[in-house]
């Protein structure tokens, strides 16, 4: 009985030591570091979500720092640690990641929006410009450059998301086609590397770390500072939607439209199966040009795809803007029925997912999983894409919006970390589900999960050339995969910058150790 016992006990000893190796413990010099801000040890459960709603990694601490100078010094303190201390960190810019991006497995989250550094700055002048916290959220950045009548050139369709977060990834939108991603309108960083070295860098200064860092998925440096390039902000926005039943003929009015440069200045598209009603939904915001006509169409049990166009202009502009669209939308081959239209201000139309945020919230239907799916499509395999999935794979679109429009790569910077299809136009498709939570029904995590499946797997074996935006695998040969044969160039980068891969552990890119 006595050796049996002593034989568990032993078990268990061996179990904890094991444990005790792979797991990283917060060390006790943490809470002595010389810092402005504080780490709290015990509220730790907020840095373990995100907007996706499906990932959840417990961090060991979580860094409220109030100056870049508190995050060097945590990241060099764990960097002066080394590898043996298996500690990893993640900056959290407004957890709207999809799979647990910003989260550290006992690790440390550094909780980006605690930090205070020095105001946000607008430059007026010939190169307008505003200088900013990587914290910041970009509808904060909106309404300060408004009060010198400037914005920045490009966004994200919402913008209750961080300046880090986004150039991270790119940052795409409507404005893409004509501005690039938000990567490409940023002039200059302050990054604190996985040595915990605070480093200035733009395209004259330390180059490579800049690039890196732009759409580098967090791997290289956090990003404490940005310069943001802006432009004249206009006052209103004419926003219109008109639809097609065929896709090819949708596709090739927006490829037109990126082309030209006296156009509309934000192009979308979106993707409507089988939706009841959807039009008489749009009736309370968009104005129809043939009400009567308009009234008779049906979108419950077919493939329709919305053009989203947007114009902007001052009021004093008014009668040659509507020349301009009047010329523009002649050139269009939608359903000459369906031209709706609607006039808000800059900010309604930039901030319009907000409205939905603040009814989804009411709902309680917000805070619910997000299985998203993101891809990058090369113009060429565009069409089968589309006749393979819409009305095939997908049914309908009740899960959420499915967003499809071009953008012109020549607006992209070759240098950046971010991965692209290699053609001169590609398409970024948006499948944009929320899952209802413990359905077992087609809108649940499960089907909606399998759907995408489908789709990747379809990619994949017709050789589409697809690249995942938002990119998420879980092996070292997805990744690799992923980056093609800008692999090497990556990892020589992470070597460079962050060489015991600290940081964005929630990317699962590298383990801890490496270099
Ligand atoms: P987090 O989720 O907190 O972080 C994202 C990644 O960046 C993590 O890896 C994190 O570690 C890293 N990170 C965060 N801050 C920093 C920093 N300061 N320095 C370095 N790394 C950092 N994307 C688009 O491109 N276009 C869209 O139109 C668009 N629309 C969206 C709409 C909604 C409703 C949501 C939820 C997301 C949307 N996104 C869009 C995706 C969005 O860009 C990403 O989810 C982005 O990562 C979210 O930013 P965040 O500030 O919440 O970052």
């Amino acid at each position: 009985m006595h050796f049996l016992r002593n034989l568990i006990i032993l078990f268990l000893i061996c179990i904890a030591i094991k444990i005790n190796l792979c797991v990283p413990t917060i060390p006790s010099s943490l809470k002595t570091l010389p810092i402005d801000g504080h780490f709290d040890f015990k509220q730790v459960h907020h840095a373990a979500k995100d907007f996706g709603n499906r990932y959840s990694f417990l961090p060991s601490a979580v860094l409220h720092p109030k100056s870049a100078s508190d995050i060097a010094t945590t990241v060099k303190h764990i960097w002066e640690m080394g590898p043996g201390s298996h500690l990893t960190v993640a900056a959290r810019g407004h957890g709207h990641s999809l799979q647990g991006q910003a989260q550290a497995h006992r690790g440390v989250v550094i909780n980006m929006e605690s930090l205070q550094g020095p105001k946000m700055k607008v430059h007026t002048g010939n190169f307008p410009h505003v200088d900013v916290s990587g914290s910041e959220l970009w509808i904060n950045i909106l309404y300060e450059t408004l009060k010198h009548g400037l914005a920045p050139k490009s966004w994200t369709d919402y913008l209750h998301l961080t300046v880090g977060g986004t150039l991270s990834n790119a940052g795409i939108s409507g404005q893409a086609f004509r501005h690039g991603p938000q990567i490409s309108n940023v002039r200059q960083l302050e990054v604190v590397t996985g040595k915990g070295e605070v480093v200035n860098c733009s395209e004259k200064q330390n180059s490579d770390l800049f690039y890196s860092v732009l759409g580098g998925l967090g791997q290289f440096g956090i990003i404490t500072r940005a310069r943001i390039s802006l432009e004249p902000a206009p006052k209103m926005v004419k926003w219109i939607r008109v639809l097609y039943t065929d896709f090819a003929t949708f596709a090739k009015d927006q490829e037109m439209l990126i082309s030209g440069e006296s156009t509309f200045d934000y192009t979308e598209g979106f993707v409507i199966i089988n939706r009841t009603g959807l039009l008489n939904n749009w009736r309370s915001s968009f104005n129809s040009n043939d009400s009567a006509q308009a009234s008779h169409f049906k979108s419950d049990g077919r493939t329709l795809f919305c053009l989203e166009l947007a114009k902007y202009f001052n009021p004093e502009e008014m009668a040659i803007v509507n020349q301009e669209i009047m010329t523009s939308l002649s050139q269009l081959n939608h359903i000459p029925s369906t031209l709706f239209q609607s006039q808000v201000s800059y900010i309604e139309f930039l901030d319009r997912v907000h409205i939905s945020e603040i009814k989804l919230r009411s709902k309680g239907l917000w805070e619910v999983p997000h299985p998203w799916l993101n891809l990058l499509i090369p113009r060429s395999n565009i069409h089968i894409f589309a006749q393979l999935v819409f009305g095939n794979i997908l049914t309908n679109t009740s899960n959420g919006p499915i967003l499809i429009y071009p953008v012109n790569k020549s607006k992209w910077d070759n240098r950046t970390s971010v991965v692209l299809p290699e053609e001169d136009v590609f398409y970024l498709v948006a499948f944009l589900s929320s899952a209802a939570p413990s359905s077992t029904g087609s809108d649940g995590l499960e089907h909606i999960l399998s759907q995408n499946k489908r789709i990747l797997e379809l990619c994949e074996i017709d050789g589409l050339g697809v690249k995942q935006y938002l990119p998420h695998y879980s092996t070292n040969g997805e990744w690799r995969s992923h980056f093609g044969p800008q692999w090497e160039a990556f990892v020589h980068r992470k070597s460079t910058y962050d060489p015991l891969a600290i940081l964005a552990p929630g990317q699962r890119i590298f383990q801890k150790g490496f270099g």
